[in-house]
């Protein structure tokens, strides 16, 4: 993606303050899968989520990456209070959601919105988008004035870029961008303090992800939100953020400032999940891809005894396929590898590809 970070932005700290707002505090989750037909049933446990850490500022942009089965999206999920932790807690301004009751949190999630992976499926196609816009005002303020909901609808598509006179129409009659723009509305039009964005490009044009980050951006300095930027696409992820967390498995695996990640990225995954990004140069492709990630993840439903990553990691050693590396501090970073301090020796910045912002 064609996008330069504009240069006042890229420090992590220079929108935050010192209180987090929101706090991930060793959160872990589980679904129960049945499997097998109905005379061999059984139940199985899928870890999503495993002692996940970290935190939040007003203002700031953290992107979460990895590859799909990750728990990026649980992670989203479990922070928008929508499910609860089987260990751990997330606190919100000061509250840990899962002790909130129904009505508290209800009120909690006014302040937390979620922008969706596809935004043609996430618009109901029978309403207008005016319609589409005014639900979450009535749900949320059922004495609002009717001339005072249609002003904020209409307030809110000019500030994503839609056209207030296009407020009767439905969603099929606006292109996939228009309709994350829409999406964009909806999520903001209740005022929240967090966003989460799950993919919330990864459905689009190159060209047109590249506006949609803009707008984002845009409007986070504006409204002084706090976002989760949940992707794939590492390029979109350092554009945007001010730290990353990189997960594999549903765990932390590395959490540090966007451009010492980049610069110097410490754990084995996030250095092959760089090295996979394509280059458009034929010889030097070859070389970078070589180094980048080989085979699939394993099953998140029998993962690794040791490291999650060991199965694909060229740096394991038999420490790694038998104990479990936990998540700590070192230098600039946290990190989840038993021996960073080896490698991090051997690893050096002129190994990474040196330019992937641009
Ligand atoms: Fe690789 Fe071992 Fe570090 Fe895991 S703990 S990332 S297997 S070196």
């Amino acid at each position: 993606m064609g996008m330069n970070k504009p240069a006042a932005e890229s420090s992590a700290t220079a929108t935050v303050t010192t209180q987090p707002v929101l706090t991930v505090d060793k959160v872990s989750y589980q679904y129960q899968i049945s499997s097998g037909d109905w005379l061999h049933r059984k139940q199985l446990s899928l870890q999503a989520l495993q002692q996940v850490s970290f935190n939040l500022h007003r203002g700031e942009t953290l992107g979460v990456v990895g590859e799909s089965g990750s728990g990026k999206s649980t992670l989203a999920r479990v922070v928008l209070g929508l499910l609860t932790p089987d260990e751990g807690q997330v606190c919100w301004r000061g509250e840990i959601l899962h002790d909130l009751d129904e009505e508290q949190l209800r009120s909690k999630r006014k302040e937390l919105q979620l922008v969706f992976q596809d935004p043609q499926a996430a618009l109901n196609p029978r309403m207008t988008i005016g319609e589409i816009l005014a639900e979450p005002l009535n749900t949320f303020f059922p004495k609002m004035a009717p001339v005072q909901v249609r002003e904020r609808v209409r307030g809110m598509l000019k500030m994503v870029g839609i056209l207030p006179n296009q407020v009767n129409r439905y969603a099929h009659e606006f292109s996939g961008g228009q309709c994350q723009r829409i999406g964009i509305a909806r999520a903001l039009i209740l005022n929240p303090r967090l966003l989460v964005c799950d993919e919330p490009v990864s459905a689009l044009d190159v060209s047109i992800q590249a506006q949609i980050i803009h707008l984002l951006q845009d409007l986070q300095r504006k409204l002084q939100l706090s976002m989760i930027f949940i992707a794939h696409d590492l390029s979109v992820v350092r554009y945007i953020s001010d730290r990353v967390l990189v997960m594999y498995l549903g765990q932390v695996m590395e959490l540090a400032d966007c451009d010492a990640l980049y610069a110097q990225p410490l754990h084995p995954y996030t250095r092959a999940l760089i090295q996979s990004v394509p280059i458009p140069d034929p010889d030097l492709e070859h070389a970078h891809t070589e180094r980048g990630l080989r085979g699939e993840p394993p099953s998140p439903l029998s993962p690794p005894v040791g490291c999650p990553f060991s199965t694909r990691c060229p740096y394991a050693v038999d420490r790694c396929h038998q104990e479990r590396p936990l998540l700590r501090p070192y230098k600039d970073r946290l990190i989840t590898c038993h021996r960073v301090e080896e490698l991090a020796d051997e690893f050096t910045a002129s190994e990474v590809r040196p330019s992937a912002r641009s």
